[in-house]
């Protein structure tokens, strides 16, 4: 399992802003040197304003004791590791609810890795051959085999350190008879931690969190993921300290002091002054009201004031994100980035995996459209399972449908979960990183293929309305050839602006000329909306620059049919749609 980068993280997540590493203590230029302010990376957007609570993970204390009865220790070892198994059951069952399969399956995760055989021997070896407790076998082997994977070369298995050390823990409590940590109190806090295994987030009562601020992590870490899709505001990277000295020079623990988290800034604030209190309160009122008034707008039309109407839909990266989709009113599902499904795997999701998970979102639109793009891996999305080789330049390597076009098992095996999932709503299918005719072509030889096979084992499936991603220069400039083989166009712009421009969207010491603006992109949407109609296409935008509410109206004049955006922007580009007037100059 790999995660997934910092660019592809889940649409309707504010991407994480390129803050520096953290640091702590005042900053340099604050006029008023007593606030404490601790930068750090922010993982989702949003204030809060609260109490701080320092989550203290439970010390399970394990204490070497000399046992006499070794079988009956390891016994009682076999019993915890399977009532631990059992509460990740449990614990996947709920995170299932709450923020969908992809998400839960680190609880999968966990379950398969008390089962490995490596970790169980090791433990029966020590209690055998020390004769020592269970609880000191498990937390010697959590460590060691935590620190194995922390000094390895990849950032995958070094990200499983935390959750060797997050099962052994879980045993422990078992073996102790304790709990793991949890909140104290009835008041909603700002969290703190060092580092949030998934099973702590997840088993968090969600109503007494306002935001998560932690030491350590990854922007792409679950728990990362499990915060954005709590729609809270959060902040990782933030090198908080035990204590903090009040304006009147007082030493104060920061558990309990009051905070604010500007998750727009990166800015975790201690013990502010009531200024500061009164600004982000108002910057928080305006937050709200902006919602609330965004609130009035869903059941409403995508019409300008002139009359023009155009198709709003919404970007996501897997089952979670449907329920921000309808809660924002968006008219169908733009982009299904399919290779999430992928990323969050141990291993290649088989065509069940994935019918399940095209047929829940599919079924969940109730008929509205759903546009699913096959597996775009490669360059900053890297799945290790697919045992790709290192590339000089993976953003023009082996990547998409290049991929999907030479491990042919791979794509008809997406293909055909997808059209067996068409049976049950309404879904269109595109392919991204499109640079030629023959592609198209190819492409549309294995779907005749996949629809025959499926038509002779008697299964049912709906024809699906087929689609390219316009992001590469190539597939602009032929994009009147390609389009009398496609029923629709929908522009990558992400990447077709740093194809245009010759810009990595990664570097970011480019991040200010990567410019989705410049003239040369624009010249090329107009282009491709002409050839794309010329031909019988509909054209919409899925890339970042969709969202762009400068750009709606010139969107509207370039003549586009459809723009999809991040579930929680549906709202404010309605709002931008209705408020044009392409009447006028
Ligand atoms: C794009 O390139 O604009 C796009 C929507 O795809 P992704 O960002 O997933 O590469
Ligand atoms: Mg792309």
């Amino acid at each position: 399992m790999r995660h997934a980068s910092a660019d592809a993280c889940l649409p309707g997540i504010r991407a994480p802003q390129n803050h520096n590493a953290a640091l702590y203590g005042p900053r340099k230029n604050d006029w008023r040197q007593q606030i404490m302010q601790l930068e750090g990376k922010s993982v989702f957007g949003g204030i809060a304003i609260g109490k701080l609570s320092v989550y203290n993970k439970k010390d399970n204390q394990v204490k070497r004791r000399k046992v006499e009865d070794v079988a009956a220790e390891e016994t009682r070892f076999s019993e915890a590791r399977e009532a631990a198994k059992e509460q990740l059951k449990g614990l996947y069952e709920k995170a299932l609810k709450e923020v969908g399969e992809v998400n839960a399956a680190i609880f999968e995760v966990h379950q398969m890795m008390l089962d490995d055989l490596d970790y169980v021997e090791s433990i029966i070896n020590m209690i055998r051959t020390q004769e020592v407790n269970a609880e000191f076998a498990v937390a010697v082997t959590g460590d060691n085999f935590s620190k194995m994977f922390a000094a390895m070369d990849d950032d995958y298995m070094r990200e499983r350190a935390a959750d060797v050390k997050d099962i052994s823990n879980r045993v422990i409590a078992v073996l102790q008879g304790t709990g793991q940590g949890q909140i104290t109190g009835e008041e909603p806090v700002i969290l703190l931690a060092d580092d949030l295994a998934p099973s702590e987030t997840v088993q968090l009562d969600k109503s007494l969190v306002l935001s998560f601020v932690t030491r350590h992590g990854s922007t792409n870490s679950h728990t990362a993921i499990l915060a954005r899709t709590m729609n809270i505001p959060a902040l990782i990277g933030v090198d908080y300290p035990e204590t903090f000295q009040t304006a009147a020079q007082e030493e104060k623990s920061l558990d309990g002091a009051f905070g604010i988290v500007d998750g727009y800034q990166g800015i975790l604030y201690v013990d502010p002054d009531e200024e500061t209190i009164a600004k982000y309160r108002k910057i928080k009122d305006e937050d709200e009201d902006k919602k609330r008034l965004l609130q009035e707008l869903k059941g409403k039309e995508n019409v300008t004031l002139d009359g023009k109407k155009i198709n709003l839909y919404a970007n996501i990266g897997g089952v979670a994100d449907v329920a921000n989709v309808l809660a924002n009113d968006a008219g169908g599902i733009g982009l299904f980035r399919s290779e999430f499904l992928y990323l969050e795997s141990e291993d290649y999701p088989g065509e069940e995996t994935q019918f399940a998970a095209y047929k829940t979102v599919a079924e969940n639109m109730a008929g509205k459209k759903v546009i699913i793009r096959t597996l775009d891996i490669g360059a900053d999305k890297q799945v290790d399972y697919f045992q790709m080789e290192k590339e000089e330049n993976p953003a023009m390597g082996y990547r998409a449908i290049r991929i999907c076009l030479d491990r042919r098992e791979i794509f008809k095996t997406q293909l055909r979960a997808i059209y067996r999932a068409s049976h049950f709503g309404t879904i269109s299918i595109m392919f991204p990183m499109i640079i030629s005719l023959q592609e198209v072509k190819e492409i549309k030889e294995i779907v005749a293929q996949v629809k025959a096979e499926l038509e002779n084992e008697g299964i049912p499936y709906k024809d699906c309305e087929l689609g390219i991603m316009i992001e590469t220069p190539a597939a602009v400039m032929i994009s009147d050839v390609l389009a009398k083989e496609v029923d629709f166009f929908s522009i990558g712009t992400n990447d077709l602006t740093q194809y245009t421009l010759a810009i990595d969207r990664q570097n970011p010491k480019l991040d200010n000329i990567y410019d989705s603006h410049h003239e040369a992109v624009l010249r090329m949407l107009q282009m491709v909306v002409d050839n794309g109609h010329a031909g019988g296409c509909w054209v919409g935008i899925c890339g970042e620059l969709g969202a762009d509410t400068t750009l709606t109206e010139t969107f509207l004049r370039m003549g586009f049919d459809e723009l999809s955006v991040s579930p929680s922007m549906v709202l404010k580009v309605r709002d931008k749609i209705r408020n044009a007037d392409l009447s006028k100059n």
